[in-house]
């Protein structure tokens, strides 16, 4: 194995240096955290599942003109992106009450919220990412005034995209985590979509069943962890029908899908 210089070491990826200058490859790890990582375990492919989930989901958003930071997926587990400096906000978008939303307020989980509410977290383990507003953020300058624009445009397109490809997959998209990225070209900089989009960091809910298909499996000792991100793998069309393990190339899975 080729020794690589590790950059950073997170809860469920690591990023090393990429090929080339501006390049990063991240790394999806099987180890899954919650309650501020309080709580520890691992999912058994679940980093081979969230590498091809997120590939998939950041390629369409990309698709439709929302910038990000994935260039291609190199491998089962990684994928090179685009090397960005971290913007230290967590935005949570949500249409519908569950975790700690229905907690701190005492709405009922599954109550359809009557306009989609965006959060804001400061990312910051030793404090246990706090709740923070647009004036957090203006007054420590995490973010400017721009860019925060940029980022709720962002953060609005992205949940109207991945409601209506969720939605028509059979899938209730509860709510969901972003992340952001500073891009340098010269002396300017430009927000783009960073980090991933997984089960991890959505909480995606069978239309018919109400079943949960995400990292709440983990969280709330559910079981099936590794069974509903094949599941949502496989409604994606990334996994061929009727598999139940290996997740194949794209490609593969289309002849699979025709019996080639
Ligand atoms: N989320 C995340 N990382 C975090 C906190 C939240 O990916 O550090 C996601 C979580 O998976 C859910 C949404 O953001 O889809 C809202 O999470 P919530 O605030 O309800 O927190 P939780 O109850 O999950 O800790």
């Amino acid at each position: 194995m080729s020794r690589r210089r590790q950059i950073y070491e997170g809860k469920a990826k690591i990023l090393y240096e990429g090929p080339e200058p501006g390049t990063l490859i991240q790394y999806f790890k099987d180890d899954a955290t919650a309650f501020n990582a309080q709580k520890k375990g691992t999912i058994s492919g679940k980093g081979v599942l969230n590498n091809r989930i997120s590939e998939h989901l950041f390629t369409l958003l990309g698709n439709i003109g929302i910038p990000t930071h994935f260039i291609r997926r190199l491998n089962m587990r990684e994928q090179l992106v685009r090397q960005v400096e971290i913007i230290p906000i967590e935005v949570v978008v949500r249409n519908v009450a569950a975790g700690s939303l229905s907690k701190r307020l005492g709405i009922e989980e599954g109550t359809q919220l009557p306009r989609t509410i965006l959060e804001y977290y400061y990312k910051d383990d030793a404090l246990g990412d706090p709740m923070i507003t647009e004036e957090h953020i203006a007054c420590f300058g995490w973010a400017g005034q721009d860019e925060l624009a940029d980022i709720v445009d962002m953060a609005i397109r992205t949940n109207d995209f991945l409601t209506g490809l969720f939605a028509g997959i059979g899938i209730r998209l509860v709510d969901f985590k972003l992340e952001f990225g500073r891009l340098w070209e010269d002396d300017y900089s430009r927000v783009i979509l960073a980090d991933e989009i997984s089960p991890d960091g959505c909480r995606l809910w069978d239309m018919k069943t109400s079943e949960k298909l995400d990292k709440d499996r983990f969280r709330r000792d559910l079981g099936g962890e590794v069974e509903a991100y094949q599941e949502v793998a496989r409604r994606l069309g990334l996994l061929p029908e009727g598999a139940d393990g290996a997740v194949l190339d794209l490609d593969e899975a289309r002849k699979a899908r025709k019996g080639e």
